[in-house]
């Protein structure tokens, strides 16, 4: 049995990645009594986030982005370029900001700035209590949800936010199933120095194996994640620096001039899951707890922070006018905000992964047509910039700027 309850807190968040953090910072920012239960991942985090406009958006307007914009760097072009070889080959796509009258698409920022931007964040609000410790139990029962920390504590709230990524204790507590797709793909990051300027433009090298983008950092620094054969990532990974840097170099087709790997690799096995539900039994299920998608197209965090600012959104409408944060109604109204935004990526970003894996001509050929009418047809790429940064459909209150 644990040694102390708490007993007057609201809502208990578990996990401390970039969700969860934005998660509590969105529910303690509105008076919700809340604590943060997390424990630190095993391993550094040296991947970075491009974050989309609406994602900057609701960092900006609670107070985080000021602490982290100087270590981000603007993404104003973002080029395809299909280098599969094949038969059926795309022309090359180049999508400006400009062209949708806005400065940038988003920032890329190094995870470890991001975290530590959202926890200085944290430590400034009064009604959250940040907790570094795992959690061993989650226990949900009628009227709220008791959680065990290894340290002895139990803390019980009326909700959880369950942020506590892909191999969530939180999703199994609430009883709720998950369906999974894996590729033979892993991802293999690294952040690069180089010698020539990226002009805050984005690179996406389409190859037979998957995306190798090339993303903008402050100065002449850009992150790379190379999606590969699980074997070939795993040779890669293992070379010495200059080795790799050669190889690199060699992919990237000298962009960027002469290339020196940063200290820091990450080897991340490439899979599409997506939770059955969102929330059930006063837990609710946020960022890679909720679903996981392949690295392409920038989108995995930033449906997480749509995840956290809706979850914020519902539960302090509830708590304004008493009504129960975790009830089925709150609940139910997650579930439904987040169903269609989440379900229409993982789908796209399936089925684009599994155009250029595929050797069948018929659907080369598509997505040869389909890059070809976005190169060609203005509307229809402005269109589809737009939905990319800003989804019309499901914009929570904090990405456009409102408080909750
Ligand atoms: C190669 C790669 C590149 C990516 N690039 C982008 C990008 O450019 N843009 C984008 O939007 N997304 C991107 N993503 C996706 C993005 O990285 C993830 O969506 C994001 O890291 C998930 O954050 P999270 O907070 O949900 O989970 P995590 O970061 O996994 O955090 C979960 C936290 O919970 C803690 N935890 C777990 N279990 C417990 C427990 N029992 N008790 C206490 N704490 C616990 C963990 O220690 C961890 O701190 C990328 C992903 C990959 C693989």
């Amino acid at each position: 049995m644990p040694d102390k309850l708490f007993g007057n807190t609201e809502a208990i968040v578990v996990g401390g990645g970039p969700a969860g953090l934005t998660a509590a910072i969105a529910l303690a920012e509105s008076g919700i009594a809340t604590v943060l239960a997390g424990k630190k991942p095993a391993k550094p985090d040296n991947r970075t986030t491009a974050l989309l406009a609406g994602s900057v958006m609701a960092l900006e307007t609670l107070g985080v982005w000021d602490l982290c914009a100087a270590q981000a760097a603007p993404l104003k072009i973002m080029r395809i370029v299909d280098d599969t070889g094949r038969l059926w080959r795309a022309p090359e796509v180049k999508f400006e900001a400009g062209e949708i009258d806005l400065e940038a698409f988003g920032y890329n920022i190094e995870n470890r700035h991001l975290i530590a931007a959202l926890e200085a964040r944290a430590a400034a609000l009064p009604s959250l209590r940040m907790v570094e410790d795992e959690v061993l139990e989650v226990d949900p029962d009628e009227d709220a949800v008791t959680v065990a920390l290894a340290g002895g504590e139990a803390l019980r709230a009326p909700l959880v936010v369950g942020a506590d990524g892909r191999r969530s204790l939180c999703r199994d507590a609430a009883g709720i199933g998950l369906d999974t797709r894996t590729y033979r793909q892993t991802a293999l990051t690294v952040c690069l120095t180089h010698s020539r300027p990226h002009r805050d433009t984005s690179t996406e090298f389409h190859t037979p194996s998957g995306p190798f983008t090339l993303v903008p950092l402050p100065g002449k620094r850009s992150s790379l994640v190379w999606v590969l054969d699980p074997a070939k990532a795993d040779d890669l990974a293992a070379l010495d620096d200059g080795a790799l840097a050669e190889e690199i170099e060699r992919a990237a087709h000298s962009i960027l001039g002469k290339i020196t790997v940063e200290p820091g690799r990450g080897l991340f096995p490439l899979s599409v899951s997506t939770a059955r539900r969102f929330a059930d039994r006063r837990i609710a299920l946020i960022g890679e707890a909720a679903h996981v998608i392949p690295p392409i197209g920038a989108q995995g965090l930033n449906l997480g922070l749509r995840d956290a600012a809706s979850i914020g959104e519902v539960a302090v409408a509830a708590h304004r006018v008493h009504h129960d944060i975790g009830g089925a109604e709150a609940l139910a109204r997650y579930d439904k905000m987040r169903r269609g935004d989440v379900s229409s990526r993982s789908i796209a970003i399936d089925l684009f992964n599994r155009t250029l894996l595929t050797d069948f001509l018929p659907v080369q050929g598509m997505r040869g047509i389909g890059l070809y009418m976005l190169d060609q047809i203005g509307p229809l790429r402005r269109a589809v910039m737009r939905e990319g940064v800003a989804p019309r459909a499901v914009q929570p209150r904090l990405m456009r700027g409102e408080l909750l």
